[in-house]
């Protein structure tokens, strides 16, 4: 950092530079001409959607398959100011009864799992009956017995649920499952947001786009406590996690981590689709190859397996009663914290997909300082 600028101090110490913070830094920045420091302990800038070149030149993504999606033109339009893109809808199929069938689960799932060929209707019968009929939905495990029964909800949802959080179904809210649709038709993305894209460049290069402002300092392999004390900042907005902020002064809140093992093989392609999920036969959920995700064209693939795990970096706040209770104590102490603003997935202890997160940024922007804020305008890289 040159001393002019540590001397006459920052109008905002951020920490993180992922997505809650990239966005407010730039937001800053760049709307509102103020001075920001954006310091990370990692190495590396754009949080867990960095991305990068592995040895063989293959982009991957370190931190576990990201894949954009929203139904948000705002958040669209805002993130295009920083990079292009390349269109992108993400497919998955599970592994299950020694077939791979699409997930979410359709009409194609259902009748290759069975040998049946039904027609839409008579697929929206055939859940009908298997349906169990739950009062109130509650858990993860309600949420997919109403809609599919038992017998689907043991072959896709019980085991890939236990592997990834290390808890039963329906120990964890309803919210969790009911990410994953059920559909009668034949559609096998899996999402359906308006807009499903990848950077076309990647993350990264969009991150540094969006950190490149003069008025923006970057420190990278710093934690916030090194310097919080000898820099001059007005306001703080933290991203990291609220407990560690508060020094776990109410307990750990619960997260789960995940070991990724990525590796790279001397083919061209190694499965069909972008992901593939073993719900029962293996340690890992899911197995993901890079280049359906970037288009890249190599004579190599990079694919990585994803091994859920309690201990490591946390990656998940995990929704159930107990951590929300848990959570609120530490809200109520960031709500008391008047200098220090908390956005992002860690920071508010929310499941947050990368479009929530950008849009929970906007929204603080547009509450830090009312007066000059606006609104973020349409636009597009030059
Ligand atoms: P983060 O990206 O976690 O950034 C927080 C930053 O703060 C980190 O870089 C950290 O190093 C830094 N930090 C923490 N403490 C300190 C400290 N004391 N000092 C300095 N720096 C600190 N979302 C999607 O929309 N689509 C997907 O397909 C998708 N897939 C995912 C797959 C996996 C395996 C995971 C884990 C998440 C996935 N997500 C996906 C969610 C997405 O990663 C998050 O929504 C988003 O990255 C959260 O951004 P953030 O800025 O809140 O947090
Ligand atoms: N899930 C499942 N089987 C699947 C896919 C998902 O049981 O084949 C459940 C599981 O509990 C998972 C949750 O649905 O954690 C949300 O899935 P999603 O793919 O959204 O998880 P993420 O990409 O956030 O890890």
């Amino acid at each position: 950092m040159d001393a002019a600028a540590s001397a006459a101090g920052f109008d905002y110490l951020i920490v993180g530079a992922g997505f809650a913070g990239s966005v407010l830094a730039e937001r800053r920045a760049s709307q509102a001409g103020r001075r920001v420091l954006v310091v990370d302990r990692r190495p590396h800038i754009g949080g867990n959607a960095y991305d990068r070149y592995d040895d063989a030149g293959i982009l991957v993504h370190p931190y576990g398959p990201h894949i954009f999606h929203t139904n948000s033109a705002d958040i669209f339009d805002y993130l295009s100011r920083f990079t292009a893109w390349r269109p992108y809808e993400h497919r998955v199929l599970a592994s299950v009864d020694g077939q791979l069938l699409p997930i979410p689960i359709n009409l194609d799932t259902i009748n290759r799992l069975y040998g049946l060929r039904l027609t839409s209707f008579e697929v929206e019968e055939f859940i009908g009956r298997v349906a169990e009929r739950v009062e109130p939905v509650r858990t993860s495990e309600d949420v997919v017995v109403a809609r599919v029964g038992r017998e689907l909800y043991n072959k896709f949802f019980r085991g890939y649920t236990r592997k990834q959080w290390g808890l039963e179904p329906r120990e964890l809210d309803a919210s969790v499952t009911a990410r994953v649709p059920t559909r009668t038709n034949r559609d096998p993305r899996y999402f359906t947001d308006r807009f499903q894209a990848m950077p076309l460049h990647g993350y990264t290069r969009m991150f540094e786009r969006m950190l490149s402002h003069p008025n923006i300092k970057l420190m990278l392999n710093t934690d916030y406590r090194e310097v919080q004390e000898l820099v001059p900042w007005k306001r703080m907005v933290s991203t990291g996690p609220v407990d560690a902020f508060f020094g776990y002064r109410h307990g750990r809140l619960p997260y789960r981590s995940i070991r990724f093992e990525h590796s790279t093989l001397a083919q061209e392609r190694y499965q069909e689709v972008g992901t593939v999920n073993y719900p029962n036969d293996q340690a890992y959920t899911r197995i993901t190859e890079f280049k359906h995700l970037t288009g890249q064209a190599h004579r190599a693939t990079s694919i990585v397996h994803e091994y859920p795990c309690a201990d490591g970096d946390p990656y998940y706040p995990i929704p159930r009663p107990a951590n929300a209770a848990l959570y609120r104590l530490y809200e109520a102490d960031a709500e008391a914290a008047r200098h220090v603003t908390f956005v992002g997935r860690l920071a508010t202890y929310r499941y947050y997909n990368m479009d929530q997160v950008v849009a929970q940024a906007l929204a603080a922007f547009r509450r830090l300082e009312p007066g000059e804020a606006t609104a973020p305008e349409p636009g597009r890289p030059a």
